[in-house]
């Protein structure tokens, strides 16, 4: 089986717990106008062109490869553990599946936007020791404004992964001025963690100034349409069911 990754990272420490190493899978059926990582929408490979030189974005990977490679570290890891991001893994998953199936007892953490198929969903999910679902925008309009697509359908996936109860999960929700932290968008989220059983946490992601770095190198232009170096505020009334923390 095989799999595209546009990245790996090693070493990582804001991922998940410990140190690990975050696998970057290729392909988004979002277009979140923050995005940071542009390379890691499109599912095919791409030519990243920068002043001063070139990378290819999509590489091919066996899953059995990816496997080996993963269990390898495995002594580099052991305070932490593998996270699969995107893009967004739920675009490729047989690969992932295969993947994790043959991992030799890593710690593992499924990074999504909750935006795919609900059995592929639900099924990796359960394969994982933890899920980071990327919430944005709770309005289902206004997430289509910003995000390309409306919102139901993740938080449909949401409430499936929560009433399964398999496995734990926070929320990791980009904190963008004007954007994310609208008191609309955070009452809605501390409606919804009052509703959920399993959610342990919410994470709050600061906006990244340098969120465009890479669009000319992929022949696109950044256009957020709002003010990506302006810091989201969380106000003193947000009071969610669960524990909340800015990460940094
Ligand atoms: S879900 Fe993530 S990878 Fe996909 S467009 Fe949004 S920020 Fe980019």
């Amino acid at each position: 089986m095989k799999g595209i990754l546009f990245d790996i990272g090693e070493g990582t420490v804001h991922d998940g717990p410990g140190l690990r190493i975050t696998v970057f899978l290729k392909g988004c059926p979002l277009r979140c106008r923050w995005c940071h990582s542009p390379e890691g929408q499109r599912s095919e490979p791409e030519r990243l062109r920068f002043p001063v030189g070139e990378r290819l974005a999509g590489t091919v990977w066996e899953a059995e490869e990816l496997a080996d490679y993963l269990n390898g570290m495995k002594a580099l890891l052991r305070s932490g553990g593998v996270t699969f991001s995107g893009g967004e893994p739920l675009q490729q998953p047989g690969f992932l599946s295969a993947v994790l199936d043959r991992l030799n007892g890593l710690h593992t953490i499924l990074e999504t936007s909750g935006v795919g198929e609900t059995e592929a969903f639900l099924r990796l999910a359960a394969k994982v020791d933890f899920v980071h679902f990327g919430l944005k925008i709770l309005h289902p309009l206004r997430a289509g404004e910003w995000t390309g697509q409306s919102s139901l359908s993740a938080l449909k996936n949401l409430r499936m992964l929560d009433e399964c109860g398999e496995t734990p999960y926070c929320f990791r929700m980009p904190l963008l001025a004007r954007v994310t932290d609208t008191e609309e968008n955070l009452r809605g989220l501390m409606r919804l963690s009052g509703t959920l059983r399993h959610l342990k946490r919410i994470d709050f992601l600061p906006s990244n100034p340098l969120a465009g770095a890479k669009y000319a190198a992929c022949g696109r232009i950044f256009d957020p349409g709002f003010d990506v170096r302006a810091k989201g505020k969380v106000p003193s009334w947000f009071r969610p069911a669960v524990p909340w923390r800015i990460l940094k």
